[in-house]
């Protein structure tokens, strides 16, 4: 069996061909410029496959109700010409397979339950927070999406804001100081004036940032009551995680019982945002069954 992946970040795409037990047999990125050039590129190197099943992680907003005529388009997106991109559908007219539409984040927490069950870990149900450029997060409870109106938003909820962070107004467009707005990537340079990789792990910033992020596991903590909580993306490390930790402990008050909290709060499974590309294989094996 031969399965494609198509990772679709705002910034590159990450195209890659897998076997049956969703080992990477070749993989290609190239930037995200034009739609046309971009899925064209996409089409391009899968054309060289006979593929089985293709499952697509898009960056969004996208439009994942089956019953939407914008079914498989990329909506409202702030990525100059991308938005109204039927997306799912250039990529169907091109191959005789199924081809399968989610999320990048969504990607990612399949990614991470596949992971999780391959490696025995029992789990049933997980939530993947991605905190780079900007904040998302994916829900599997069960082998399924939570979706139905609409897929989740779950970087834009408002949180208590941090005593020592008041006159910061936040960055996200829509909302000023969401959870997006506290922690994504470039609230690093609108509070300090350099970049995150720059900025000591010892900066009070980080236990701002830890205190905003431990609200979000604390608020899915309480919403989902998941078997464990992910965080990746390129903000995240294991040294802003052992803060979150602390503060998420700090917080919940023991209010709940939750697993072992370093297994409960944790890194990707996966090395390296692999996590997409694994679950678009597995989310594309399982249509391919189906
Ligand atoms: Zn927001």
């Amino acid at each position: 069996m031969l399965l494609g992946s198509i990772e679709a970040g705002g910034t590159k795409f990450v195209c890659a061909v897998g076997n049956e037990d969703f080992q990477i047999k070749d993989q290609i990125t190239f930037p995200t410029t034009t739609p046309e050039e971009t899925l064209g590129k996409a089409i391009k190197y899968f054309q060289q496959y006979n593929l089985d099943g293709i499952g697509i992680a898009s960056f969004g907003p996208i439009e994942i109700r089956a019953n939407s005529k914008k079914y498989g388009y990329i909506t409202n997106t702030p990525k100059k010409g991308w938005q109204n991109v039927n997306f799912l559908g250039e990529i169907k007219a091109n191959f005789d397979c199924p081809v399968t539409w989610t999320t990048d984040v969504n990607g990612s927490a399949f990614g991470e339950y596949t992971m999780s069950m391959l490696a025995n870990e029992h789990i049933n149900s997980l939530v993947y927070y991605t905190i780079g450029t900007g904040v998302g997060a994916g829900v599997v409870i069960n082998g399924k999406f939570l979706e139905t109106q609409g897929h989740s938003e779950m970087g834009h909820v408002y949180l208590k804001r941090h005593p020592k962070d008041l006159n910061f107004k936040g960055i996200c467009p829509y909302h000023g100081d969401c959870l997006e707005g506290l922690v994504a990537g470039p609230t690093f340079e609108a509070r300090t004036g350099k970049t995150g990789k720059d900025v000591q792990i010892n900066d009070p910033v980080w236990n701002i940032m830890s205190f905003y992020v431990a609200q979000a596991a604390i608020q899915t903590t309480l919403s989902f009551r998941p078997n464990k909580i992910i965080f990746g993306g390129g903000v995240v490390n294991e040294l802003f995680l052992q803060k979150i930790r602390r503060d998420f402990a700090k917080l919940l008050n023991e209010y709940v019982s939750i697993p072992n909290l370093e297994k409960y709060i944790t890194m990707p499974l996966m090395a390296n945002n692999g996590s997409a590309t694994l679950g678009n294989f597995a989310l594309a094996s399982k249509a391919y069954h189906s």
